[in-house]
């Protein structure tokens, strides 16, 4: 029987990427396989070129795999056109980046309310003061982002992926552009929307410490998935981070 939510958030069967074709194709993604519920954590990682971003456009439909499937909230999109891509992608989905990503000639309200709008539907205003006062800015609505912190900028950010209530958001270094202390403020309103709001999210990050506030940390390399920790601290989950960046030194040294 259908239920009302889709007993996944996130599944990918079989995903490849591969750029280019012959002798200098490269393979980005080399088959992965994922499954996550609804109300999870997730936290991404790998050395530079393992794949990461090529993960999560695909995943969040910003990429087409090469081969595989991708669905979202029980949702098939490999192989949608780009229209109803679009219109998923602005009501069930939400993005937090590492640069923001906001409009500057918008108030941080206008900002927040732009998905509903840009997918046609009336500003839920209930709804919009609900995720400002959810990330602490109910008295900045109707300040311009170039008037706020980075920290309050990702804020921002958060509020307008929360706003829509969608199936994952899809974090891609949230907090590298953050100070330490604001970077786990901003984590922890991610941990928080996961915790008492049942939000999916799905973060890719080259950070330990960021990563240690998921449930679960995947870890690739060489475009597939080669291992997860759960509820593992920085100090563990930079540990398998090391061990994924010199293999060679780690082989010798087991051997
Ligand atoms: P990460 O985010 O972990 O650094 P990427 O997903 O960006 O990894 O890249 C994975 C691999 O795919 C790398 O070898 C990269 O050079 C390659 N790649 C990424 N985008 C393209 C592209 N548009 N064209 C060709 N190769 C690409």
């Amino acid at each position: 029987m259908a239920g009302d939510r889709a007993d996944w958030a996130v599944e990918l069967h079989g995903v490849q990427r591969r750029y280019g074709r012959g002798r200098t194709a490269v393979h980005a993604l080399r088959g992965i396989d994922l499954t996550l519920r609804p109300g999870t954590f997730t936290a991404v990682m790998g050395p530079s070129g393992s794949g990461k971003s090529t993960f999560l456009q695909c995943a969040a439909g910003l990429d087409r795999p090469t081969t595989g499937t991708v669905r979202l909230g029980g949702t098939e999109i490999t192989g949608m056109k780009e229209n109803k891509l679009t219109a998923l992608r602005r009501t069930r989905l939400g993005f937090v980046f590492q640069a923001f990503n906001l409009l500057p000639s918008l108030t941080v309200e206008q900002n927040v309310v732009l998905p509903m709008r840009l997918a046609g539907h009336r500003p839920d205003r209930r709804r919009t003061a609900d995720v400002l006062a959810q990330v602490g800015l109910t008295d900045k609505a109707r300040r311009r982002p170039a008037q706020l912190s980075g920290g309050q900028q990702q804020r921002v950010a958060i509020a307008r992926a929360l706003v829509t209530r969608p199936d994952v958001v899809f974090a891609d270094e949230p907090t590298g552009a953050l100070d330490t202390t604001t970077a786990a403020e901003i984590l922890s309103l991610l941990r928080q929307a996961v915790d008492t709001h049942t939000a999916t999210v799905v973060m890719v990050t080259h950070d330990p410490s960021a990563a240690a506030w998921a449930d679960r940390v995947l870890f690739l390399a060489d475009g597939e998935i080669v291992g997860h920790l759960d509820r593992g601290t920085p100090a563990q989950i930079a540990a398998r981070m090391t061990a994924l960046t010199a293999p060679d030194s780690f082989t010798q040294a087991a051997a």
